[in-house]
C-alpha cells in the first residue's frame, strides 16, 4: 500500500482495488494528475478491511478477484459506515448485461470496462468528484441551514395550492407543538393552530399574497394542543408558476415568544414599580401627556392628585422595611378600590383600558390622574373618600397600624396648562395639606379650597338633614287663569342647616342627588306633603292637590311606587290629591322605562306633570304615549314674555299642543299683570308665581285655603 500524498487528508480518498498489480500501477499513474488521496488494495477482502478503518469517497473495484470478488466487496462496503455515500465504480472485463445489472444491484454507482481507457476514467472521476463536491456542499449548507433554523426557532413550510399538499420542516411541528407522526402537514392544520382570534387575519394575509403574487408578514399567536400560547412571526412568499398564476406558497414561521417575554419584562422593569405593580413616574408622565393633550383638544378638565403617607418614615423605622413595604402595598390596594367604588372610577378605568392613572413614583408617594372631570365637586368628593379610607387602621404583620395620608390636588386647565407645572402645583397643594397637620386634602387654588371645604361640610350636614329636622316644605299656590281661584299648591323644599341661614334647593338638591341622600329626602317630602294634606282635610278645608318635585334618582328608584302607596294609605288620602312633577329631562332619558314607570304611577292614581317644559327635548310621539296630566311651561319663557315675541310664539305652540294632548298648561314664575293677561289671552289655564304668592310655610298657605272655602261658602 502506498500513499501519493500523505499530508492532505481533506483530498478525496480513492481506493483502487485490483488483483493485478500492473493495473493498480497504471491507475495510480493515470489518476496521479488529479488531486486525490490514492490508496490500493489487492483483493475485495483487503478493500473491505481498509474501508472499515476509514471510509473512502471513491472505490474503483475490479469485479473478478480471488478470495472475495467485486460484487461481494461492493455489498459489504455499502453496509459499512460511510459506505452508503461512497461512489463505487466497478471495473469489469465482462461486457455483458447480467454483470452490469448485478453490479448495480449490489450498489455500484457506475462501471467501466477493461481494457481501461485511462483518459476516459480520468474524465469520469473528475465528473464524479465535481458532483460529489456539489452534493456535499449542498448537504453542508442544508445542515447549516437546519441548524441555524433550529437555533432561530425558525420553521419553513411549503404549500402546494394545486394539490393542496404541504410540507413542514421539523421546526414547524415543534413550534406548533404537533407530533410529526400523528398529524398531517397541511395549510388547514397550520391555520387551525393559529389563535382563533387571528385565524381570519392570517387567512386574509395569505389569500392577499396569493392573489397579488406577493409576500406577507404577520405577527400572530399559536395555540398548542396543550393550550400553551406562543407568539410567532409568519412570513411567506407566493411563488407564481407563471405570471399571475400562483401554485405554491413558501412560508417561514418563527417563534418569538421568548423575545416577546424579554421585551415585556424589560418594559415592565422600565415602566412599573416592582412592589405594587403600579406604573412608575416615567410611564405616568408619558400617559399624562397624552391625556392632557386630549383634554386640551376637546376642552375637558382633568385633575392631578398627589398622595403622600403621613409620618411614614416613623412607621418604617419602628416596624421595619418589610412592614413598610406591606403597608405601601395595602395602601395601593385601598386607593385602587376607592377609585373603583367612587363615581369617578368608571372614568378612571376606561382610560384606554389601562389603569395607568394611578402610579407610584417612589417611596410613600402616589400619583393619580383623573380625566373628564366635569365638576370639581367630584374630585373633592373623591379626595375626601380617599383620605377617609386611608385613615382606617391597617393590620400589618399582626400589628394594628394607624396612619393617614395627605393629598394635594391641581386642576387642568385652571391651575396649569402644562403637565410639569400641574404636577408641581399638586405638590405645592400637598405641602399645604401637610402643613395643616396631614390626613386631609388641599387644592392648589385658594378659592377651590374654600369652595371644597364648604361643599364637604354641606355634604356631611345634608346626610343628617332629615334626622335633625332641618327640612321644611313651603307651599306655593297655583291659580286658575280663568276663575282666579286656588287650584293647588306646589311643595318646595327649604333647608336650614344647623339652625343657620336657609340654603336654597338649587344648591343642595344636586349635592343630595350626587351623594344619593336624595332618596331619603324625597321620601320625607312625600311623607310631609301627605301629612299636610291630611291635616288640612282634618281641619275642614276643601281639598286641593299638592304637587311634589321628584328628582331623577328618586324617579328611577325601585321603591317609589310603594312609598307613595304606603303614604297615601297611611293618611287615608285619595290619590288625585298628590301630584308628581318630573322634569322634561328626566322623563326623556330612557323612554320605554319612563313609560312603564309612569304607567305604574298612574295606576296608583296620582297626577303627573312635566316640569320645566321647553328646556329639554321632548319626543312628541312619547309625550302622547305617557299618561300625563299637565305641562309646566318653564319660567325662562315667561320671564321675557312681554318683550320677546319669540317666547310668545313658543308658549302659543306649547299651549296648543298641550290642549291637543288633553293636558293642563301651567305657567311658572308669573310676576306681572302683563304676563298674566298675555298668558290668559293665549289660552294657558293655570299659573303660579310671585304675582300671586311666594312659596309659603304651611300655616301661611292656609289663608289661601280659607279664602277658597269662603268663596265656596
Ligand atoms: P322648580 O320645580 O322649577 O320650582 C319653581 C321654582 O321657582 C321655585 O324655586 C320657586 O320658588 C320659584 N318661583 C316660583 N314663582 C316664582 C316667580 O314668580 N319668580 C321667580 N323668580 N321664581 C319663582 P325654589 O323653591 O328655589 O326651588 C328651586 C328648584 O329646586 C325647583 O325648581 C326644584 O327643581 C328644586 N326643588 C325644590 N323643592 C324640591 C323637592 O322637594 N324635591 C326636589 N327633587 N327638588 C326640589
Ligand atoms: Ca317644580
Ligand atoms: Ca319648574
Amino acid at each position: 500500500m502506498m500513499e501519493k500524498q500523505t499530508t492532505v487528508t481533506t483530498l478525496p480518498r480513492v481506493l483502487i482495488v485490483d488483483d493485478d498489480a500492473m493495473v493498480r500501477l497504471l491507475a495510480i499513474s493515470a489518476l496521479g494528475q488529479l488531486d486525490l488521496d490514492l490508496h490500493e488494495a489487492g483483493d475485495g477482502a483487503e478493500a473491505v478491511a481498509l474501508f472499515q478503518q476509514q471510509a473512502y469517497d471513491i472505490v474503483l473495484l475490479d469485479l473478478e478477484m480471488p478470495r472475495m470478488d467485486g460484487f461481494t466487496a461492493a455489498r459489504r462496503i455499502r453496509a459499512l459506515p460511510g459506505g452508503e455515500n461512497a461512489t463505487l465504480i466497478m471495473v469489469t472485463g465482462l461486457n455483458d448485461a447480467d454483470s452490469i445489472e448485478k453490479a448495480y444491484q449490489v450498489g455500484a454507482t457506475d462501471f467501466v470496462t477493461k481494457p481501461i481507457n485511462w483518459a476516459i476514467l480520468r474524465q469520469r472521476l473528475r465528473f464524479v468528484l465535481r458532483a460529489r463536491n456539489a452534493f456535499r456542499s449542498l448537504q453542508e449548507n442544508e445542515a447549516k441551514l437546519l441548524e441555524s433554523q433550529r437555533i432561530a426557532n425558525l420553521g419553513h413550510w411549503e404549500w402546494d395550492i394545486i394539490n393542496n399538499r404541504a410540507e413542514w420542516s421539523e421546526q414547524v411541528y415543534g413550534i406548533l407543538g404537533l407530533d410529526p407522526q400523528a398529524c398531517d402537514a397541511s395549510f388547514a392544520t397550520f391555520l387551525q393552530a393559529v389563535h382563533p382570534d387571528e385565524q381570519r387575519l392570517f387567512n386574509r394575509a395569505v389569500s392577499a399574497a396569493i392573489e397579488k403574487g406577493e409576500s406577507y408578514l404577520l405577527e400572530h399567536r399559536i395555540v398548542r394542543p396543550d393550550g400553551e400560547e406562543r407568539h410567532v412571526v409568519s412570513q411567506g412568499q407566493a411563488l407564481p408558476a407563471e405570471p399571475g398564476k400562483v401554485e405554491r406558497v413558501r412560508h417561514v414561521v418563527q417563534d418569538i415568544t421568548e423575545r416577546k417575554r424579554a421585551e415585556e419584562h424589560i418594559f415592565q422593569l422600565a415602566n412599573f414599580d416592582s412592589l405594587t405593580g403600579l406604573p412608575n413616574r416615567a410611564l405616568f408622565q408619558a400617559y399624562a401627556g397624552r391625556i392632557l393633550a386630549a383634554a386640551k383638544r376637546d376642552g375637558t378638565k382633568a385633575a392631578v392628585l398627589l398622595l403622600d403617607l403621613d409620618r411614614f418614615k416613623r412607621i418604617n423605622d419602628s416596624l421595619g422595611y418589610q412592614a413598610g413595604d406591606q403597608l405601601i402595598k395595602e395602601v395601593a390596594g385601598r386607593i385602587a378600590s376607592c377609585m373603583r367604588e367612587c363615581d369617578l372610577a368608571a372614568k378612571i378605568h376606561t382610560v384606554e383600558d389601562l389603569p395607568y392613572s394611578l402610579a407610584r413614583p417612589g417611596g410613600d408617594e402616589f400619583m393619580l390622574l383623573i380625566r373628564g372631570v366635569d365638576r370639581a365637586a367630584g374630585v373633592a368628593h373623591f379626595a375626601k373618600r380617599l383620605s377617609d379610607a386611608l385613615a382606617q387602621p391597617l393590620s400589618v404583620m399582626q400589628q394594628e397600624v394607624f396612619f393617614s395620608a395627605s393629598i394635594g390636588i391641581s386642576l387642568f386647565p385652571d391651575d396649569a396648562q402644562d403637565q410639569d407645572l400641574l404636577i408641581k402645583s399638586a405638590d405645592i397643594a400637598l405641602g399645604y395639606a401637610k402643613d395643616s397637620g396631614g390626613g386631609c386634602f388641599r387644592f392648589f387654588s385658594e378659592e377651590m379650597n374654600d369652595w371644597a371645604n364648604k361643599r364637604i361640610e354641606l355634604e356631611a350636614r345634608l346626610n343628617h338633614a332629615v334626622e335633625n329636622n332641618e327640612l321644611q316644605l313651603y307651599y306655593q299656590p297655583q291659580i286658575s287663569l280663568v276663575s282666579g281661584r286656588l287650584t293647588g299648591f306646589e311643595a318646595l323644599l327649604r333647608w336650614w342647616p344647623g339652625g343657620g341661614d336657609m340654603v336654597p334647593p338649587n344648591e343642595f338638591i344636586p349635592i343630595a342627588e350626587e351623594t344619593g341622600v336624595i332618596t331619603e329626602i324625597g321620601a320625607w317630602v312625600i311623607h310631609q306633603a301627605c301629612k299636610q294634606l291630611r291635616s288640612w282635610r282634618d281641619r275642614g278645608y276643601d281639598p286641593v292637590p299638592v304637587a311634589v318635585n321628584v328628582s331623577a334618582r328618586q324617579f328611577v328608584d325601585q321603591n317609589l311606587v310603594k312609598i307613595i302607596e304606603d303614604e297615601l294609605a297611611a293618611f287615608d288620602l285619595t290619590p288625585e290629591l298628590l301630584e308628581l312633577e318630573l322634569t322634561e329631562r328626566v322623563i326623556m332619558r330612557s323612554l320605554e322605562e319612563t313609560r312603564i314607570k309612569l304607567q305604574a304611577l298612574k295606576e296608583v292614581g296620582v297626577k303627573l306633570s312635566v316640569d320645566d317644559f321647553g328646556t329639554g327635548y321632548s319626543s312628541m310621539s312619547y309625550l302622547k304615549r305617557f299618561p300625563l296630566d299637565a305641562l309646566k311651561i318653564d319660567r325662562s319663557f315667561i320671564m321675557d314674555l312681554v318683550t320677546d315675541s319669540n317666547d310668545e310664539s313658543i308658549i302659543r305652540a306649547i299651549v296648543a299642543m298641550s290642549k291637543g294632548l288633553g293636558l293642563h298648561t301651567i305657567a311658572e314664575g308669573v310676576e306681572t299683570d302683563q304676563q298674566r293677561e298675555l298668558l290668559s289671552s293665549i289660552g294657558c289655564d293655570l299659573m303660579q308665581g310671585f304675582l300671586y304668592s311666594r312659596p309659603l310655610p304651611a300655616e301661611e298657605a292656609e289663608s289661601y285655603l280659607l279664602r277658597l272655602s269662603d268663596q265656596h261658602a
